[in-house]
């Protein structure tokens, strides 16, 4: 399908069912809708009391608080991060820009999360964190990575972009490693278009991140009181997020279980509708460990091979049903091969990212629309099924 046919069922589209209209409303009328107002201490205090964080600060973006926490964590060149390939930009360029080293480390196969065994075995002298990525709102394995890190001397920076209102045994993911990382850009589970969160665990960072989040400046602990002028002290950006972004994901973070549970519905959904291809092994699906709780965040699919993923991605697309993959591994990037990446270092990672294909997931996405889907997915399968017979 071109990009200019709109697809009958979109593949994401944002759930604004609250009191967002109202929020931003006030905002405008009566607190004002630059940084640091009323609403965008609302979200960081229920961010704080619902998942258990010593302290949130809101930002403008996942990646603008990734940036923070590798600044955090002090990178240097000659640092190494270990971090997973199979992720978003975000990830790796955190570390980039400040000219250390990203190493990329392999997935599970099942879960798809960063391989904790791999990366006992990558670390060296130079390794300084450990930046686990939660794919698909399921955690990775914390109490390993965090028993790892602390046997070495390591930061964890969870990338809970994902995450947001998911749990690894019992708590909240972005709550477990030093840093964690929240996004609610438009693609999410709660959204204001573009924003985020940075979640602080160790109180001891906590002084320095509302600093660096400031341009630099002591400016937060002067409106405190605490010192008497407000001057540049750090080296730091503009990492405050407007008031207006943070009235409108106040509405939604009230939603936060509402929102779970109509994507749950969703989710469960289409497990039970592909349940009969993946018995026949046509496709395999999600996997979520017992000890985790996911927020469901996406629904995916993994086809037997490139092919058959690639054809069924044309084939849905062709019946106006928005079918994506996910990602182009970092290592295969021209980004990645210019950090000494080789195309097939991260079998895989590699494999993975041929064969798996995400569906339409939305709070409003209805049952009939879903059926729909899986009735095309199970008709490609026999096709293909038949055709392999006939070979
Ligand atoms: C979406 C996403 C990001 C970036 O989030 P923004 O808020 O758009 O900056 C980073 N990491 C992962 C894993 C993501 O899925």
């Amino acid at each position: 399908m071109s990009s200019s046919t709109p697809a009958r069922i979109p593949f994401n589209r944002p759930y604004v069912g609250g009191r967002e209209m109202h929020y931003v409303g006030q905002a405008i009328l009566s607190s004002g809708i630059g940084g640091d107002g009323r609403f965008t201490k609302d979200c960081a205090a229920l961010l704080e009391e619902r998942f258990g964080i010593h302290k949130v600060l809101m930002t403008p973006s996942c990646t603008a608080s990734l940036e923070m926490a590798a600044m955090l964590c002090d990178l240097k060149p000659g640092d190494e991060v270990i971090l997973p390939s199979y992720t978003f930009v975000s990830t790796a360029s955190c570390v980039v820009r400040l000219g250390a080293t990203p190493v990329f480390v392999d997935i599970r196969e099942d879960t798809l999360n960063l391989d904790e065994e791999l990366v006992e075995r990558a670390i060296t002298s130079r390794t300084k964190a450990i930046l686990p990525v939660h794919y698909a709102g399921v955690g990775c394995h914390m109490d390993r990575l965090m028993e790892i890190a602390a046997e070495h001397n390591l930061y964890v920076i969870e990338d809970a972009a994902q995450g947001v209102y998911a749990d690894y045994r019992g708590k909240s993911l972005g709550s477990i490693g030093h840093l964690g990382t929240y996004s609610f850009h438009d693609t999410k589970n709660y959204v204001c278009g573009e924003g985020g969160a940075l979640c602080i665990n160790s109180p001891e960072l906590a002084e320095r991140a509302e600093i660096l989040r400031d341009k630099g400046t002591n400016r937060s602990r002067f409106l405190r009181g605490l010192v008497d002028k407000y001057t540049w002290v750090d080296v730091g950006s503009s990492y405050v997020p407007s008031e207006i972004a943070c009235a409108f994901l106040y509405a939604q973070l009230e939603m936060l279980e509402e929102i779970d549970e109509r994507r749950g519905q969703v989710y469960d959904r289409y497990n039970e509708l592909l349940k009969p291809l993946a018995e026949t092994g046509a496709l395999r699906l999600p996997c979520v460990p017992e000890d985790c709780r996911t927020n469901h965040h996406l629904y995916y699919v993994l086809m037997p091979d490139a092919a058959t993923r690639n054809a069924l991605l044309d084939h849905l697309r062709a019946r106006g049903i928005a079918a994506v993959f996910h990602y182009i591994p970092l290592h295969s990037s021209p980004m990645g091969q210019q950090c000494g990446y080789n195309r097939h270092d991260l079998p895989v990672t590699d494999f993975v990212s041929e064969r798996l294909l995400r569906l339409p997931l939305y709070c409003e996405l209805s049952a009939e629309n879903q059926q729909l889907i899986a009735e095309e997915i199970t008709f490609f399968c026999e096709r293909q099924g038949r055709k392999r017979l006939a070979a």
